[in-house]
Protein backbone atom coordinates (compact mmCIF):
# COMPACT_ATOMS: atom_id res chain seq x y z
CA UNK A 1 0.00 0.00 0.00
CA UNK A 2 1.28 3.26 -0.55
CA UNK A 3 1.33 6.00 2.19
CA UNK A 4 0.59 9.59 0.81
CA UNK A 5 1.47 11.91 3.25
CA UNK A 6 1.04 15.97 2.96
CA UNK A 7 2.89 17.90 5.79
CA UNK A 8 6.42 17.85 6.31
CA UNK A 9 5.50 16.31 9.37
CA UNK A 10 4.15 13.92 8.65
CA UNK A 11 6.38 12.75 6.47
CA UNK A 12 9.50 13.13 8.54
CA UNK A 13 8.10 10.94 11.07
CA UNK A 14 7.17 7.84 9.04
CA UNK A 15 10.62 7.80 7.40
CA UNK A 16 12.61 8.00 10.40
CA UNK A 17 10.46 5.22 11.61
CA UNK A 18 12.08 3.28 8.85
CA UNK A 19 15.13 0.97 9.83
CA UNK A 20 18.46 2.82 8.92
CA UNK A 21 20.09 -0.17 6.79
CA UNK A 22 17.21 0.21 4.61
CA UNK A 23 17.85 2.03 1.44
CA UNK A 24 15.61 4.84 0.64
CA UNK A 25 15.29 6.34 -3.28
CA UNK A 26 13.66 9.44 -4.17
CA UNK A 27 12.32 11.02 -7.24
CA UNK A 28 11.01 14.30 -6.93
CA UNK A 29 8.54 15.51 -9.92
CA UNK A 30 6.03 18.14 -10.56
CA UNK A 31 3.28 15.40 -11.42
CA UNK A 32 1.49 15.04 -14.65
CA UNK A 33 3.36 11.70 -14.69
CA UNK A 34 4.07 9.32 -17.65
CA UNK A 35 6.73 6.80 -18.38
CA UNK A 36 9.30 9.03 -17.94
CA UNK A 37 8.94 9.83 -14.60
CA UNK A 38 7.61 6.09 -13.62
CA UNK A 39 11.26 5.25 -15.38
CA UNK A 40 12.62 6.71 -12.32
CA UNK A 41 10.10 5.03 -9.50
CA UNK A 42 11.41 1.31 -11.43
CA UNK A 43 14.76 1.93 -11.24
CA UNK A 44 14.36 3.13 -7.73
CA UNK A 45 12.50 0.19 -6.80
CA UNK A 46 15.29 -1.76 -8.16
CA UNK A 47 18.00 -0.56 -6.10
CA UNK A 48 16.37 0.71 -3.23
CA UNK A 49 14.37 -0.68 -0.44
CA UNK A 50 11.98 1.86 0.13
CA UNK A 51 11.08 4.08 -2.60
CA UNK A 52 9.82 7.45 -2.32
CA UNK A 53 8.44 9.94 -4.43
CA UNK A 54 7.15 13.57 -4.49
CA UNK A 55 4.92 15.51 -6.60
CA UNK A 56 5.03 19.64 -5.95
CA UNK A 57 4.46 21.57 -9.01
CA UNK A 58 7.38 24.44 -7.69
CA UNK A 59 6.51 28.10 -7.93
CA UNK A 60 10.13 28.90 -7.97
CA UNK A 61 11.55 27.79 -11.07
CA UNK A 62 9.08 28.75 -12.93
CA UNK A 63 10.23 32.06 -15.09
CA UNK A 64 6.77 32.77 -17.13
CA UNK A 65 3.90 33.13 -15.02
CA UNK A 66 1.80 31.65 -17.47
CA UNK A 67 3.47 28.84 -17.81
CA UNK A 68 3.27 27.75 -13.90
CA UNK A 69 -0.48 28.78 -14.45
CA UNK A 70 -0.75 26.11 -17.33
CA UNK A 71 1.07 23.76 -15.91
CA UNK A 72 -1.01 20.32 -15.99
CA UNK A 73 -2.65 19.14 -12.49
CA UNK A 74 -4.05 15.93 -12.24
CA UNK A 75 -3.17 14.59 -9.03
CA UNK A 76 -6.02 11.56 -8.89
CA UNK A 77 -4.31 10.02 -12.15
CA UNK A 78 -1.24 10.18 -10.95
CA UNK A 79 -1.37 8.36 -8.04
CA UNK A 80 -3.16 5.54 -9.55
CA UNK A 81 -0.06 5.44 -11.78
CA UNK A 82 2.24 5.45 -8.71
CA UNK A 83 0.80 3.06 -6.97
CA UNK A 84 1.16 0.78 -10.22
CA UNK A 85 5.19 1.39 -10.82
CA UNK A 86 5.31 0.26 -7.32
CA UNK A 87 6.05 3.52 -4.99
CA UNK A 88 5.99 3.13 -1.33
CA UNK A 89 5.59 6.86 -0.43
CA UNK A 90 4.68 9.93 -2.36
CA UNK A 91 5.04 13.45 -0.59
CA UNK A 92 2.28 15.45 -2.09
CA UNK A 93 1.99 18.96 0.01
CA UNK A 94 -0.93 20.68 -0.51
CA UNK A 95 0.74 24.03 -0.55
CA UNK A 96 3.97 26.11 -1.32
CA UNK A 97 4.15 27.09 2.09
CA UNK A 98 4.28 23.63 3.30
CA UNK A 99 7.48 23.03 1.21
CA UNK A 100 8.76 26.41 2.08
CA UNK A 101 8.47 27.24 5.73
CA UNK A 102 11.77 26.39 7.04
CA UNK A 103 13.78 27.63 3.98
CA UNK A 104 17.83 27.58 5.43
CA UNK A 105 18.49 29.96 2.19
CA UNK A 106 21.82 29.04 0.96
CA UNK A 107 23.84 30.99 -1.52
CA UNK A 108 26.05 28.47 -3.94
CA UNK A 109 27.85 29.30 -6.72
CA UNK A 110 28.15 25.78 -8.89
CA UNK A 111 30.20 27.54 -12.06
CA UNK A 112 29.72 27.56 -15.68
CA UNK A 113 26.80 24.81 -15.49
CA UNK A 114 23.92 27.25 -14.26
CA UNK A 115 24.89 29.59 -16.27
CA UNK A 116 24.77 28.54 -19.98
CA UNK A 117 21.87 26.56 -22.03
CA UNK A 118 18.84 26.51 -19.61
CA UNK A 119 20.33 28.84 -17.39
CA UNK A 120 21.01 31.40 -19.68
CA UNK A 121 17.46 31.14 -21.58
CA UNK A 122 15.29 30.69 -18.48
CA UNK A 123 16.97 33.53 -15.71
CA UNK A 124 16.88 32.21 -12.36
CA UNK A 125 15.22 28.52 -13.11
CA UNK A 126 18.01 26.82 -11.80
CA UNK A 127 18.26 28.55 -8.72
CA UNK A 128 14.62 27.83 -8.00
CA UNK A 129 15.06 24.21 -8.58
CA UNK A 130 18.13 23.77 -6.21
CA UNK A 131 15.89 25.70 -3.78
CA UNK A 132 13.44 23.12 -3.68
CA UNK A 133 15.49 20.50 -4.50
CA UNK A 134 17.87 20.65 -1.39
CA UNK A 135 14.56 21.48 0.66
CA UNK A 136 13.12 17.94 -0.16
CA UNK A 137 16.64 16.48 0.17
CA UNK A 138 16.54 18.01 3.67
CA UNK A 139 12.80 16.74 4.67
CA UNK A 140 13.17 12.99 2.95
CA UNK A 141 17.24 12.39 3.31
CA UNK A 142 17.34 9.68 0.74
CA UNK A 143 20.17 7.13 0.20
CA UNK A 144 19.79 7.71 -3.70
CA UNK A 145 18.01 10.02 -5.31
CA UNK A 146 16.88 9.52 -9.35
CA UNK A 147 16.54 12.44 -12.00
CA UNK A 148 15.89 12.02 -16.11
CA UNK A 149 18.54 12.66 -18.41
CA UNK A 150 15.83 14.56 -20.24
CA UNK A 151 16.75 17.76 -18.40
CA UNK A 152 20.39 16.68 -17.89
CA UNK A 153 21.44 19.98 -17.35
CA UNK A 154 19.33 19.84 -14.02
CA UNK A 155 21.19 16.40 -13.24
CA UNK A 156 24.10 18.31 -13.62
CA UNK A 157 23.11 21.01 -11.42
CA UNK A 158 21.61 18.75 -8.52
CA UNK A 159 24.63 16.10 -8.42
CA UNK A 160 27.33 19.01 -8.12
CA UNK A 161 25.14 20.44 -5.84
CA UNK A 162 24.75 17.63 -3.31
CA UNK A 163 28.70 17.23 -3.52
CA UNK A 164 29.62 21.10 -2.74
CA UNK A 165 26.71 20.76 0.45
CA UNK A 166 28.05 17.24 1.18
CA UNK A 167 24.93 15.55 1.38
CA UNK A 168 25.41 11.77 1.54
CA UNK A 169 22.82 11.21 -1.87
CA UNK A 170 23.79 9.29 -4.36
CA UNK A 171 22.45 11.43 -7.72
CA UNK A 172 21.32 9.42 -10.50
CA UNK A 173 20.34 9.74 -14.48
CA UNK A 174 18.02 7.69 -16.15
CA UNK A 175 17.63 7.55 -19.70
CA UNK A 176 15.48 9.76 -21.63
CA UNK A 177 11.64 7.41 -22.42
CA UNK A 178 10.37 8.23 -25.71
CA UNK A 179 7.19 8.13 -27.73
CA UNK A 180 7.80 5.42 -30.57
CA UNK A 181 8.38 8.35 -32.98
CA UNK A 182 11.55 10.08 -30.65
CA UNK A 183 9.41 12.40 -28.88
CA UNK A 184 10.85 12.74 -25.80
CA UNK A 185 8.26 12.22 -22.75
CA UNK A 186 6.88 15.44 -21.04
CA UNK A 187 3.86 16.78 -19.19
CA UNK A 188 3.93 19.78 -21.65
CA UNK A 189 3.07 17.44 -24.61
CA UNK A 190 -0.59 17.03 -23.14
CA UNK A 191 -0.96 20.70 -24.47
CA UNK A 192 -0.03 20.58 -28.01
CA UNK A 193 -2.57 19.73 -30.63
CA UNK A 194 -2.26 17.21 -33.30
CA UNK A 195 -0.62 19.35 -35.92
CA UNK A 196 2.00 20.55 -33.26
CA UNK A 197 2.20 17.21 -31.98
CA UNK A 198 3.57 16.09 -35.67
CA UNK A 199 5.55 19.36 -35.36
CA UNK A 200 7.20 18.46 -32.30
CA UNK A 201 9.20 15.56 -33.91
CA UNK A 202 11.52 18.67 -35.30
CA UNK A 203 13.55 17.96 -32.41
CA UNK A 204 14.40 14.47 -32.75
CA UNK A 205 15.18 15.68 -36.67
CA UNK A 206 17.40 17.93 -35.59
CA UNK A 207 19.35 16.15 -32.57
CA UNK A 208 19.84 13.03 -35.29
CA UNK A 209 21.19 15.29 -38.04
CA UNK A 210 23.81 16.11 -35.44
CA UNK A 211 24.68 12.87 -34.22
CA UNK A 212 24.01 11.35 -37.98
CA UNK A 213 26.82 14.18 -39.39
CA UNK A 214 28.47 14.94 -36.40
CA UNK A 215 32.46 14.62 -37.30
CA UNK A 216 31.60 14.70 -41.63
CA UNK A 217 31.70 19.08 -41.30
CA UNK A 218 32.35 21.85 -39.82
CA UNK A 219 30.64 22.07 -36.07
CA UNK A 220 29.65 25.70 -36.92
CA UNK A 221 28.26 24.51 -40.38
CA UNK A 222 26.44 21.54 -38.32
CA UNK A 223 25.03 23.94 -35.87
CA UNK A 224 23.61 26.44 -38.27
CA UNK A 225 21.66 22.99 -40.15
CA UNK A 226 20.45 21.47 -37.01
CA UNK A 227 18.95 24.81 -36.46
CA UNK A 228 17.80 25.62 -39.71
CA UNK A 229 16.20 22.03 -39.42
CA UNK A 230 14.16 23.05 -36.41
CA UNK A 231 13.34 26.83 -37.65
CA UNK A 232 10.98 24.94 -40.48
CA UNK A 233 8.66 23.68 -37.76
CA UNK A 234 9.23 25.73 -34.71
CA UNK A 235 10.80 29.13 -33.29
CA UNK A 236 13.58 27.56 -31.42
CA UNK A 237 16.22 29.01 -29.15
CA UNK A 238 18.80 27.53 -29.13
CA UNK A 239 20.75 24.09 -30.86
CA UNK A 240 24.28 23.64 -29.05
CA UNK A 241 27.05 21.28 -28.76
CA UNK A 242 28.64 20.95 -26.07
CA UNK A 243 31.02 19.30 -23.85
CA UNK A 244 29.39 16.57 -21.89
CA UNK A 245 30.60 17.32 -18.50
CA UNK A 246 31.28 21.35 -18.63
CA UNK A 247 28.45 22.03 -21.04
CA UNK A 248 30.29 24.12 -22.49
CA UNK A 249 30.37 24.48 -26.03
CA UNK A 250 32.71 23.08 -28.01
CA UNK A 251 34.94 24.57 -30.62
CA UNK A 252 37.19 21.40 -31.69
CA UNK A 253 36.90 17.71 -31.05
CA UNK A 254 39.40 16.47 -28.54
CA UNK A 255 39.49 12.76 -27.32
CA UNK A 256 38.56 11.56 -24.76
CA UNK A 257 35.49 13.36 -24.39
CA UNK A 258 31.95 12.84 -24.24
CA UNK A 259 29.83 15.20 -26.22
CA UNK A 260 26.20 16.17 -26.20
CA UNK A 261 23.41 18.01 -28.30
CA UNK A 262 21.11 20.25 -26.16
CA UNK A 263 17.71 22.32 -27.73
CA UNK A 264 15.27 24.49 -26.83
CA UNK A 265 12.20 25.16 -29.19
CA UNK A 266 8.75 26.43 -29.04
CA UNK A 267 5.83 25.15 -30.89
CA UNK A 268 3.14 27.29 -30.59
CA UNK A 269 3.27 28.33 -27.16
CA UNK A 270 4.71 25.23 -25.69
CA UNK A 271 8.74 25.13 -25.23
CA UNK A 272 10.09 22.19 -25.24
CA UNK A 273 13.79 20.37 -24.42
CA UNK A 274 15.69 17.83 -25.35
CA UNK A 275 19.24 16.63 -25.75
CA UNK A 276 21.16 13.59 -27.25
CA UNK A 277 24.29 12.30 -26.64
CA UNK A 278 26.23 12.79 -29.76
CA UNK A 279 29.79 10.53 -29.09
P1 LIG B 1 9.24 17.03 -13.94
O1 LIG B 1 7.96 16.49 -13.39
O2 LIG B 1 9.15 17.52 -15.33
O3 LIG B 1 9.91 18.01 -13.00
O4 LIG B 1 10.22 15.80 -14.03
C1 LIG B 1 10.53 15.02 -12.89
C2 LIG B 1 11.66 14.08 -13.21
O5 LIG B 1 11.26 13.22 -14.30
C3 LIG B 1 12.92 14.82 -13.68
O6 LIG B 1 14.06 14.17 -13.12
C4 LIG B 1 12.87 14.65 -15.17
O7 LIG B 1 14.13 14.69 -15.79
C5 LIG B 1 12.25 13.26 -15.29
N1 LIG B 1 11.68 13.08 -16.63
C6 LIG B 1 10.72 13.84 -17.22
N2 LIG B 1 10.49 13.42 -18.48
C7 LIG B 1 11.32 12.37 -18.69
C8 LIG B 1 11.56 11.50 -19.81
N3 LIG B 1 10.92 11.62 -20.96
N4 LIG B 1 12.50 10.54 -19.65
C9 LIG B 1 13.18 10.40 -18.49
N5 LIG B 1 13.00 11.19 -17.41
C10 LIG B 1 12.08 12.16 -17.50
Amino acid sequence: MMKIFKTQRALKEHLSSIEEELVVGFAPTMGSLHEGHLSLIRESKKRCDIVVCSIFVNPTQFNVVSDFENYPKDYFEDIELLKSAGCDVLFLPNDVDEVYKNEKKVSLDLGNIINVLEGEHRPGHFDGVMRVVKLLFDIVQPDKAFFGLKDFQQFLVIQKMAKVLNMEIEVLGCDIVREENGLAMSSRNKRLSNTELKNALVLQKALNHCKNNFGKMGLQDLQAECFGILQKESEPEYFEICDAESLSPITEVSEPQKIRAFTATSIGEIRLIDNMEIV
